[in-house]
């Protein structure tokens, strides 16, 4: 029995290893035109593999975790939500020296995407703050030399722990670039362009291979009941998706998203403005 499944890379490179996955009625050569004009909106993203550490530790500050109080200094502003006003909790910090080296091989994807106001120079933090009740969010680089990373946590910030998620610290974290394809609510807006109907329902026998459910950085959103979009409150343009996390029983942080939902953080590429989606059924 072959175990290997090909990835997206290699379906671009041969798709002609699609040929025997191909359901029943659906014809190669519609699969392999809508393929070929559909390739060009195939999306660069980041995937993640993590190993969780079964030890909760609420006083860490270093490496990659789920929950807990991020490395903050005594300056920093914790974010509070701007609808509700209450303070928002922290989801995750991202060690972005590691991001870095396991980037290393996709140095073009990532300048041609321009990440630098994201991930300043890969090294430092990235942390998500999210309101759950709002949908609001909040991110922020801190980079390892940056006055703001204090490397003990500080003591004002103890009376948040109790209200915070749970610390599940990522022991063992392993990032690596793919391509994502539209889902089958994204893809819809993509047909009118040139795809035949034939074309389009081809590709949708295939789209669990081609579109990357769950953890990724950038990509297209994972709609579980219907697509929506989110304007930037200062400059109208349609934000974009920057951050997804698959929820329940994905080991992140104790948050209800029913049985396939996800988190995705929305973000306008000009404005430090954020909003959250739970892309739930
Ligand atoms: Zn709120
Ligand atoms: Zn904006």
């Amino acid at each position: 029995m072959d175990l290997h499944v090909p990835t997206v890379n290699e379906f671009l490179e041969d798709p002609s290893v699609l040929r025997d996955k191909l359901m029943p009625g659906v014809k190669y050569d519609d699969f392999v035109s809508a393929l070929e004009k559909i390739r060009s909106h195939a999306k660069f993203i980041v995937k993640t593999i993590e190993d969780f550490d079964s030890d909760n530790d609420p006083t860490i500050t270093n490496g990659s975790f789920y929950g807990g109080i991020p490395r903050t200094s005594e300056k920093f502003p914790w974010p509070t939500c701007d609808k509700c006003h209450e303070k928002m909790m922290s989801f995750i910090q991202i060690d972005l020296s590691k991001f870095h080296m396991d980037l290393k091989d996709w140095k073009q994807e990532l300048e041609e995407m321009s990440l630098d106001k994201w991930f300043g120079s890969f090294s430092g933090y990235l942390q998500l703050f999210c309101c759950t009740t709002c949908g609001k969010g909040s991110i922020r680089v801190v980079q390892i030399d940056d006055t703001e990373a204090d490397t003990v946590r500080p003591g004002r910030f103890d009376d948040l722990v109790a209200e915070s998620f749970a610390v599940k610290k990522v022991d063992i974290a392993r990032f690596y670039g793919d391509y994502d394809f539209p889902e089958y609510f994204s893809l819809a807006d993509l047909r009118s362009c040139d795809v035949t109907k034939e074309e389009a329902n081809a590709f949708d026998e295939c789209i669990d291979l081609f579109h990357s459910h769950g953890d990724k950085i950038f990509g297209y959103p994972t709609w579980i009941q219907g697509k929506e979009e989110f304007v930037c409150p200062i400059c109208s343009t349609i934000m974009m998706p920057a951050f997804q996390f698959e929820g329940d029983g994905s080991g992140h942080v104790d948050l209800s998203m029913g049985d396939s939902g996800n988190l995705i953080f929305f973000v306008c590429e000009t404005h430090p403005c954020v909003e959250l989606m739970f892309s739930m059924c």
